[in-house]
């Protein structure tokens, strides 16, 4: 295996790994599953699998608000802004909580995707891994909840949108369905999403998509591997090979591997690495492999780490 650098100058671009400290910062009480430590447990396990040293390593920059205002009206923003707190937590919904380091892990979750997509438009990555929190995929364009209050991954979206990419499909295998992200492009046809998710389960929507570009798979609880398979095989490759689309994001959430108790499906490290493959190929086939992923659940520590672990390998094709 090469180095990223060697790997770089041979003209095969590097995996980007974009993070910042400030995302560690974010937090929801002790006890609330959207913990600190899932960014150091994904750290930890990308080192002692020998993954870290292959990654193109960036601080992710702050969102600006004109990069916001693509998917968030300014007002809604502002009102972040308003509650946000000087000492303790205020709530903005029962799940979800902003302490006084939220908003600025915020920003730089949202801006960890548009540095994301900067890189991958530029060719100075193949693709990305964004290892952030706040998670986005549920936060709406007026609305906060499930953990989430930027749409990280929709501004990307909308930002690869306004940089000339015409067609851009979002997959999300979050084990909870992306309401948020179906809210914001569901009347663009220059975006397409493919998901699957448990059913019924929070946010307690998305089995009737909200427009003939979302192909929402409900998966009911005790689903494994083998129906995640044939959910991609059977109804996320077709859209996409008819789609063919110039870049992909995926919403990955690693929350419905079977050791996490936030839920009730059963897949493992490697259904990961097999529906990351198998978008690669998609990519590779229409958008000269350009992916990039945000993190959004798994809260069981050991299984996140695992999970993504497989991910990551699977995208710097190591
Ligand atoms: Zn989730």
């Amino acid at each position: 295996m090469l180095s990223w650098l060697a790997r770089k100058m041979a003209g095969d671009a590097p995996t980007a790994y974009i993070t910042h400290p400030e995302c560690v910062l974010h937090n929801m009480g002790s006890h609330h599953p959207e913990s600190p430590d899932r960014l150091a447990a994904i750290q930890d396990r990308l080192i002692s699998a020998g993954l870290w040293d292959h990654l193109l390593h960036v601080a992710a920059p702050l969102v600006t608000h004109e990069q916001l205002a693509l998917v968030h009206p300014p007002r809604y923003v502002e009102a972040l802004e308003q509650v946000s707190p000087q000492h303790g937590i205020v709530h903005v919904d029962p799940d979800t909580a902003m302490s006084p380091h939220t908003l600025q892990a915020a920003f730089r979750a949202a801006g960890a995707v548009v540095k994301a997509t900067e890189m991958v438009l530029a060719g100075e990555a193949a693709n990305a891994f964004c290892a952030v929190r706040p998670p986005g995929h549920h936060a709406e364009s007026r609305r906060a909840m499930g953990f989430c209050f930027f749409n990280n991954l929709g501004v990307g979206v909308a930002h690869a949108l306004s940089r000339g990419m015409e067609r851009i499909a979002v997959a999300d295998f979050d084990v909870h369905h992306g309401n948020g992200t179906e809210e914001l492009f569901h009347d663009n046809p220059r975006v397409m999403m493919v998901s699957i998710f448990q059913s019924p389960f929070y946010p307690y929507c998305g089995e009737q998509p909200s427009g003939p570009n979302m192909h929402n798979v409900p998966l009911k609880a005790g689903s494994k591997g083998e129906d995640l398979r044939q959910a991609v095989e059977q109804q996320w490759l077709p859209a996409l090979h008819a789609f063919q689309p110039q870049m992909l994001f995926i919403s990955a959430g690693f929350d419905a591997h079977r050791e996490d108790e936030m839920a009730s499906l059963g897949l493992l490290e490697q259904d990961y690495a097999w529906v990351t493959e198998q978008l690669m190929a998609v990519a590779d086939r229409y958008a000269e492999g350009r992916i990039v992923s945000v993190l959004e659940g798994g809260y069981d520590l050991s299984a996140l780490g695992r999970s993504v672990a497989a991910h990551v390998k699977a995208l710097a094709r190591l």
